[in-house]
């Protein structure tokens, strides 16, 4: 067994963890504990003699303070699932030493090129070693290039006890693709005062917002007659559904929008004559964001169904996640400390806010704070992920500043 985070990360990869959101089980493969095996017989390796698997596949270990100071416990977290988006089965890495610029065509798919022009960010890798897939399958680098950088700084901090420390707790989760990665964690047994999880993308790049979001179910019922005999009578609610979604405003969709802006998003249509089912997502940075885009989608379904007397509706409103900006902005050391770090590897800390969510927006409202750090890879969920060695083991390195940081702060 070798000790390289890329090592690390072409050991994880070949390893099929997909999740399956049509299963209500958690994990909802049983084959993520394949990879939760060979995790927790790494860690168990390196000295982190509490490291286990609890029922639900989630690995947790800790590596003991060796520090004189009362450091708060600090969890790093990723995820070993990966998006059922793209085939995660039989997983090629292929590695290209000293990139020297261009596209990079993939070798088990011609068809699938890597294009500068599509992945501008090709352009700060030059002289880099990528990883990338053969074309056939996604790379997983989401997010097992996180569990790599964690497992590979924890060695790093073993190696060299003269970096002082408090206690770190290490987390790995099942099924965060599919939005159930924090329902299983447990929070008391992890004992952490915060956390970070290592999934986002670009080096620099920190994320202490995501979407606050809900959903929206609309039932329609309406008036259903024999065609030949209806006119006058039948209220179709085929067609009344149909009027709320013609009459959803246009700027305000996933494919008008983007930075800060929110969305009404329809994701499901049914129905027949009789009765019809809508579902939606809603999204904003801001709770009276959400809110106001509920009334507006209301007022929509309201007013289309005053042209239908005979007919009803029900609109219900369901609570999915939010932003954890909100937690996080009341414990503000949790960032500032973060960017310290990402300062002292070298490079400039950009905060961004992920239109979508984590683990972290999760687990922030659970009890553990959870702004989510860079680990290097691109394009996640499809055949073109890619991911830099070099920016990885910048992520190991921020890693090892920040325990550092809070050490030298307690
Ligand atoms: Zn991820």
């Amino acid at each position: 067994m070798t000790d390289t985070v890329l090592d690390r990360l072409l050991r994880y990869v070949v390893i099929d963890t997909q999740s399956d959101p049509a299963s209500s089980a958690q994990p909802s493969t049983e084959k993520q504990k394949d990879l939760g095996r060979v995790l927790v017989d790494e860690l168990l390796a390196l000295g982190l003699t509490d490291a286990h698997m609890d029922e639900h596949g989630n690995i947790y270990a800790s590596l003991p303070a060796n520090a004189g100071k009362d450091v708060p416990v600090i969890c790093f977290c990723s995820h070993m699932d990966t998006a059922p988006d793209f085939t995660g089965t039989n997983v090629k890495p292929k590695l290209v030493k000293n990139y020297q610029g261009g596209d990079i065509r993939l070798t088990g798919d011609t068809s699938r090129i890597i294009k500068v022009s599509e992945h501008p960010e090709l352009k700060h890798q030059i002289g880099h070693d990528i990883v990338t897939t053969d074309g056939t399958t996604l790379l997983g680098a989401d997010d097992k290039a996180g569990i790599a950088e964690i497992m590979t700084a924890a060695a790093t901090l073993i190696a060299n006890p003269d970096i002082r420390h408090g206690t770190i707790r290490i987390l790995f989760t099942t099924d965060e693709e599919i939005g159930r990665g924090a329902d299983k964690v447990d929070i008391q047994k992890l004992g952490a005062a915060f956390g970070y999880t290592l999934d986002g993308s670009t080096i620099g790049e920190i994320d202490n917002e995501t979407f606050s979001a809900d959903g929206v179910d609309i039932e329609i019922t309406g008036v259903a007659q024999h065609p030949g005999t209806s006119k006058g009578v039948m209220e179709n609610a085929i067609k009344i559904a149909s009027d709320i979604v013609a009459r959803l405003p246009k700027d305000m969709a996933p494919e008008t929008t983007d930075g800060r802006q929110g969305f009404i998003h329809p994701t499901d249509i049914s129905g027949s004559m009789d009765k019809a089912h809508l579902k939606f997502i809603i999204r904003d940075f801001v709770n009276e964001g959400l809110t106001e885009k509920e009334a507006l989608l209301r007022s929509i379904a309201d007013d289309v169904m005053t042209a239908y007397p005979g007919s009803s509706m029900s609109f219900t409103v369901t609570e999915q996640y939010r932003n954890m900006k909100e937690v996080l902005d009341r414990h503000p050391e949790i960032m500032a400390n973060l960017t310290e770090a990402v300062r002292r590897v070298g490079l400039e800390p950009v905060t961004n806010s992920i239109r979508g969510g984590t683990d972290g927006s999760r687990l922030s409202f659970m009890g553990l704070p959870c702004p989510n750090i860079y680990t290097g890879g691109h394009s996640y969920h499809s055949p073109l992920e890619w991911i830099s060695v070099q920016d990885m083991q910048k992520s190991v390195e921020t890693i090892v500043e920040l325990v550092k940081v809070w050490e030298e702060r307690a």
